[in-house]
């Protein structure tokens, strides 16, 4: 039986007793809305630890912008039906004045990683979200923390947080899961009118052919590709089209630049802000 907890105190009792049995706790963080993408982790979370912390949180401070605040999906009810059927253990739900019962004013400095693609495009979103991951960290104190890659920036922020600090915790970055179109889940998905989801699997579609044609075009020939690809359907409005390395998501000139590198997109649909992303190699 899954346990609902909704405060601070409680949540760390029940991971106090766990530790003194020598119980691993493996972690995932969500804000609810859950999908498929989100119960991969929890499945791999389950099956790597004795014990599954999730937590439904819709963190006020990682939003930049308070119409998408607003208009997240919050789906408590069905979420509490995929938790159990993967097996939650702890479920942990504060509300905002229990995460947050003082103004937070803790800075946060990731230096280049933080000034490309989310970092710039959503000024604060990064530092919100280092801040609400801390203090998850500090009251599930996991062994494991599960993130998925579908926010890949995100995930390495989180990777340089727990070494800045330093935390000890593992973090396990999880693949993108997608759904039979190619579209990435995300709860923001649920926001797209019929035919705005109708057409958003271009997104992937045009980053699996472009990952193919890298071996023709340079890094910038190829953002000019995909520029090109989306402007030719005016459903889209491009936030960022990145073509980058691995590690502190810099973009690449030259493919020799780097060991790894990656396609990052951000578009808008309608008002529905999607990222997606593809390693080339
Ligand atoms: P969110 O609830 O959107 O904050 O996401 C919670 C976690 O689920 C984050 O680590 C996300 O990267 C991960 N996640 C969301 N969508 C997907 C997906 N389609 N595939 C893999 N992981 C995902």
């Amino acid at each position: 039986m899954m346990v609902v907890i909704p405060t601070i105190k409680q949540f760390k009792e029940h991971i106090g007793i766990a530790k003194q049995a020598g119980i691993s706790i493996g972690f995932v963080p969500t804000m609810g809305a859950l999908h498929e993408g989100h119960l991969a982790l929890m499945r791999r979370a389950k099956d790597e630890n004795d014990l599954l912390a999730v937590s439904i949180f819709v963190n006020p401070i990682q939003f930049n912008n308070q119409e998408d605040l607003k208009k997240y999906p919050r789906t408590l009810e069905q979420d509490s039906i995929m938790l159990e059927s993967v097996g939650c253990d702890l479920l942990f739900v504060p509300d905002t004045l229990e995460m947050y019962p003082e103004p937070v004013t803790d800075q946060y400095e990731f230096g280049k990683l933080s000034e490309v693609m989310e970092g710039a495009s959503r000024p604060g979103h990064f530092n919100g979200v280092a801040i609400v991951v801390r203090k998850l960290f500090e009251i599930v104190e996991p062994d494991k923390a599960y993130f998925g890659e579908k926010d890949f920036q995100q995930l390495a922020i989180i990777q340089q947080l727990v070494k800045m600090i330093p935390l000890p915790v593992e973090i396990v970055p999880c693949p993108i899961i997608r759904e039979m179109d190619g579209l990435a889940m995300s709860s923001r998905n649920l926001r797209l009118s019929e035919n705005e989801r109708f057409i958003a699997p271009l997104i992937y579609q045009t980053l699996i052919k472009a990952v193919k044609l890298n071996t023709l075009l340079s890094p910038e020939e190829l953002k000019k590709w995909i520029t090109d690809k989306f402007k030719s359907h005016p459903e889209f409005k491009i936030d960022y089209i990145e073509i980058a390395e691995d590690q502190l998501l810099q973009p690449v000139a030259h493919w020799n630049d780097a060991n790894s590198v990656y396609i990052f997109v951000a578009i808008f649909l309608g008002n529905v802000r999607l990222i997606d992303n593809m390693r080339i190699f």
